[in-house]
């Protein structure tokens, strides 16, 4: 087959974060060496420069598919997988679909993939992609940490004043009191002290038309709107447990779902970020302690938002018979061996929202049994892949570097001391000349030996710590090795990970749980 070439190269803003030494024409350099060894029939060269990995829509990617359906090229080449991309599911798209339904070859040069070869490494391609993706992962919470820092120092970072407060015109840090929103949260207050429940309050300031907090936003940034929104329980219980408002600039109460996704969830209470004092107050600290108070014992069924919302299994759960999704709850339960213990148990919220009706049936199933399940068969499928393949060569990959690298340091520390004690035994030979055990001539020869002995411990050295160097540019800055092994013993998986391997999970009636996966198993 006569292979007509795309060469795809892509630098971005991440790589750059972390000092990728592959620069756009270091990239094409490699590519075009990589078609003259080969006898291919270079076309084209597809460029996106500082366009993330984590999105597929770039101008050149999307050129070179559009140059494919033309049938102008047939066969894609990048530097590695990364290049392509790192978000795992388009990734594996791509290389696993659309490539082989186009008759498209993909080669990533420098690890060794090669779509139209059969051997071992292809079949990791969704491995390879699914470390691109924890690695972009990391480097997402890098970037995030200097805004963290911010938080920490006590200014105000957000895009929007939360509700009550107005950000400072000379000072886009600071926050000031809005006084007309800063009425009604007094008001929820002592509505809320005075023994009125949460759904109560929501009717009494939609029923007057008080504009909602999300409302009032749009407004303050220039939207014309005529409605005024309905108050929601949740709404009203986030301004009534929000520290900022006694003064406490509290930050990191949502945090987006992950690097990918712009959608955000309610962060767990221990990392929020409370400045104490940064803004003006709009409620006391008796009221606001009491109104806590009454929130405590209100709660009896456990803290069973925070708990559900941090499932690693959340939202991938369905029912097998009527499709809709479990639902999950948490519940004290007194035992005899522990006391009081939090479990969490899941029922078809089909069922549970239309008990009266008849659909469905409840599917209880206690949540740990599906997760140690699900998590039972990544573990073995990982070992299979473990055997034959690219992870046991990542792994030993490092293993030799980091035992290299050991032989290397020792060897440097042993030529060392050896300088050390021929130059000692140049010290003594001289103390026997001066005191006449041996003749001049004599001490004359054998200090030119020692001198000879010298300099080639050191030439040794200088080459050891050279080879060093040279081992550590050579390894980039990623433990694999770390990474692999976590990925195995699936120590504190994150969720991100499970949800670009898991497709869903099916509870059927009589308990049993079915795992789709996004690959091939
Ligand atoms: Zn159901």
């Amino acid at each position: 087959m006569n292979y007509k070439v795309g060469i795809y190269l892509r630098l971005s803003r991440e790589d750059d974060a972390l000092g990728e030494s592959g620069s756009i024409s270091n990239q094409r350099d490699l590519l075009l060496n990589y078609i003259k060894d080969n006898n291919l029939c270079f076309v084209s060269e597809y460029v996106d420069d500082g366009v993330s990995g984590t999105t597929f829509d770039r101008v050149g990617f999307n050129s070179m598919i559009k140059d494919c359906e033309l049938k102008k090229i047939n066969m894609i080449i990048t530097k590695d997988t990364s290049r392509l991309g790192r978000d795992h599911i388009e990734f594996g798209y791509y290389v696993e679909r659309y490539f082989p339904e186009h008759n498209i070859r993909y080669v990533a040069v420098n690890d060794g993939i090669d779509t139209f070869n059969n051997n071992s490494a292809n079949d990791m391609l969704v491995f390879k992609s699914a470390f691109n993706d924890m690695y972009v992962k990391d480097i997402s919470n890098k970037l995030r940490s200097a805004l963290y820092t911010k938080k920490r120092n006590g200014c105000f970072v957000g895009a929007y004043a939360p509700y009550g407060y107005i950000k400072d015109i000379n000072d886009k840090h600071q926050l000031l009191i809005n006084e007309s929103e800063a009425v009604i949260v007094r008001r929820i207050f002592r509505m809320f002290i005075n023994g009125i429940s949460l759904n109560g309050i929501c009717d009494k300031l939609t029923n007057e038309n008080i504009k909602t907090p999300s409302i009032s936003k749009n407004m303050n940034i220039g939207c014309t709107n005529y409605h005024y929104g309905v108050w929601s329980t949740r709404t009203v219980a986030d301004i009534l447990k929000n520290p900022t408002y006694i003064g406490n600039l509290t930050q990191c109460k949502q945090k987006k779902v992950n690097y990918k996704s712009k959608k955000r969830i309610h962060n767990d209470k221990s990392n929020w970020i409370i400045s104490v004092g940064a803004v003006p107050k709009i409620i006391d600290e008796d009221t606001f302690a009491l109104a806590q108070d009454m929130f405590k014992s209100n709660r009896n069924r456990g803290n069973s938002d925070s708990i559900t919302s941090s499932l690693l299994l959340r939202g991938l759960v369905y029912c097998k018979e009527c499709k809709h999704t479990i639902g999950f709850r948490a519940q004290k339960q007194i035992t005899k061996k522990n006391g009081e213990v939090i479990r969490i148990y899941g029922n078809c919220n089909y069922w549970s929202k239309r008990k009266k009706l008849g659909k469905c049936t409840p599917h209880s199933i206690k949540y740990s049994d599906i997760e140690n399940i699900v998590l039972s068969n990544l573990k073995s499928i990982f070992n299979q892949y473990i055997n034959s393949n690219d992870i046991v060569t990542a792994i030993k990959k490092e293993d030799r570097y980091r035992n290299k690298l050991d032989r290397l340091y020792n060897n440097a520390r042993k030529l060392d001391n050896d300088i050390k004690i021929i130059n000692k035994k140049c010290d003594s030979c001289y103390n026997d000349k001066l005191d006449g055990i041996i003749t001049s001539d004599m001490y004359k020869r054998a200090y030119n030996n020692f001198l000879i002995d010298i300099k080639r411990c050191e030439e040794e050295k200088n080459e050891c710590i050279k080879q060093i160097d040279d081992l550590k540019k050579d390894n980039g800055n990623i433990n694999y090795k770390c990474i692999v092994d976590n990925l195995l013993k699936l120590n504190n998986p994150p969720r991100s990970l499970i949800a670009t391997l898991v497709n869903k999970i099916e509870i059927n009636e009589d308990k049993n749980i079915d795992i789709y996966f996004k690959f091939k198993v």
